[in-house]
């Protein structure tokens, strides 16, 4: 078997949260690697809004892949690859905890990981809805109920979460049912009472197939047209939410020895620490915000804090102690500069790219 890569900082997850906080960590001087397997939540997102200085033009696939071509031209690396696997084989040394990450194609080392790993939507039972989903299946009312403003709309769930997404969609148009799927409701009394109040038609046949708008034609993606009823109906929308609640992909975080929250999101401090030393969780993995601003603005604190832990100098007066004052010993000297040969020379090639646009040529790899 070949050595192991070693990085400094490994990211599982290549949405928005996982590659901020990669890309801190690279041009913060440290040698990273994100590890990413399909394509999760921000790959369906067909317009990303809210996103400060970014068109709605945008898709989150293509917000993604732009954000992987930085974190390259910086000098990170990036594997279109599944982690199976964190341990922590050994003990680590001076320089803290270590762990080993096993794709299906890589082995790689890391000083620092970060679960960036975010949650599954739970998806309705209604054939045909799911190709929908961002052209008239939503999941997120702060996203998606501007869309949606003035038009027919439907909210899918039976729970007391799903009961007040329907009444604050009163806030954006007066059209709303509430579909529940021929189940039982699950809200309770005071929900109950205020349903009965707010102008929601609460409606309990099930719902069988979704069609689409036959408006929309040639190369144009598909948007939903409706939802046909096992009573025969048919409800044209313009779309909706489904509220079947989340799941976590905290497997992995778990297994290293991880925290969870009671609803099972990754527990994290201000830094976005776990409760295993060394390694990190950023994202809708560890509060399901749902919001791509915050996921990044994780990724951003997380790649700060990982920088200040892992960065060599200033070195405390304790160290320069314990290391009998580098000055004299020369250690000092030996380690400047912190960040490795490659990176730096990455570094160089960048500005040389910002200062002169014209220059270009291969990057020039790691030594
Ligand atoms: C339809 C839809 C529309 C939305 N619209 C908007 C919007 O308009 N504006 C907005 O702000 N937010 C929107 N959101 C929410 C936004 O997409 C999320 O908040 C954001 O993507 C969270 O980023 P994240 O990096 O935490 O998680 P994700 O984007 O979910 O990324 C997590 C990544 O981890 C990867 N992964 C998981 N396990 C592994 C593993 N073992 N190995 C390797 N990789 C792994 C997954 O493949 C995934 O790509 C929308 C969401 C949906 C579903």
């Amino acid at each position: 078997m070949t050595d192991p890569l070693e990085y400094e900082v490994v990211v599982i997850g290549g949405g928005p949260a996982g590659l901020t906080t990669a890309i801190y960590a690279t041009r913060l001087g440290h040698r990273t690697a994100v590890f990413e397997k399909e394509g999760g939540r921000h790959a369906k997102v067909a317009h990303v809004h809210n996103l400060l200085g970014v068109s709605e033009n945008v898709s989150g696939e293509q917000l993604a892949t732009h954000a992987v071509d930085q974190l390259e031209h910086y000098g990170g690396d990036f594997f279109p690859d599944a982690v199976e696997s964190v341990t922590r084989p050994e003990e680590g040394d001076g320089d803290g905890p270590r762990f080993r990450l096993e794709s299906a194609h890589a082995t790689v080392d890391a000083r620092r990981v970060v679960f960036a790993t975010g949650f599954r939507d739970r998806s309705p039972d209604v054939p045909e809805l799911e190709r929908f989903t961002g052209r008239g299946l939503h999941y997120c009312l702060h996203c998606d109920a501007y869309t949606l403003g003035d038009g027919p709309v439907f909210v899918l769930g039976h729970t007391e979460h799903a009961a007040h997404v329907a009444m604050t969609m009163l806030n954006f148009t007066a059209d709303v049912d509430l579909l529940l799927d021929d189940r039982e409701p699950e809200w309770g009394e005071e929900t109950d009472a205020q349903l009965e109040a707010h102008p929601v038609d609460v409606i309990d046949t099930a719902v069988v197939s979704a069609y689409g708008d036959e408006t929309i034609s040639g190369d144009e993606s598909p948007r939903l047209g409706g939802l046909e009823l096992a009573d025969g109906t048919e409800r044209d929308y313009l779309g909706g939410f489904a509220m079947y609640g989340s799941t976590y992909n905290a497997g992995l975080a778990a297994d290293l020895g991880c925290d969870l929250r009671e609803d099972g999101a990754i527990a994290v401090d201000e830094n976005r620490e776990t409760s295993v030393d060394g390694v990190y969780a950023v994202g809708d993995v560890t509060h399901g915000q749902n919001q791509t601003t915050i996921a990044i603005g994780d990724g951003a604190h997380a790649g700060l804090a990982i920088h200040k832990d892992l960065r060599p100098f200033p070195k405390s007066v304790e160290e320069l102690e314990d290391e009998g004052d580098g000055e004299e010993t020369g250690a000092l000297e030996d380690g400047v500069p912190g960040a490795a040969a490659d990176l730096r020379a990455q570094m160089r090639r960048v500005r040389d790219l910002e200062t002169h646009p014209g220059l270009r040529g291969p990057s020039p790899g790691r030594e």
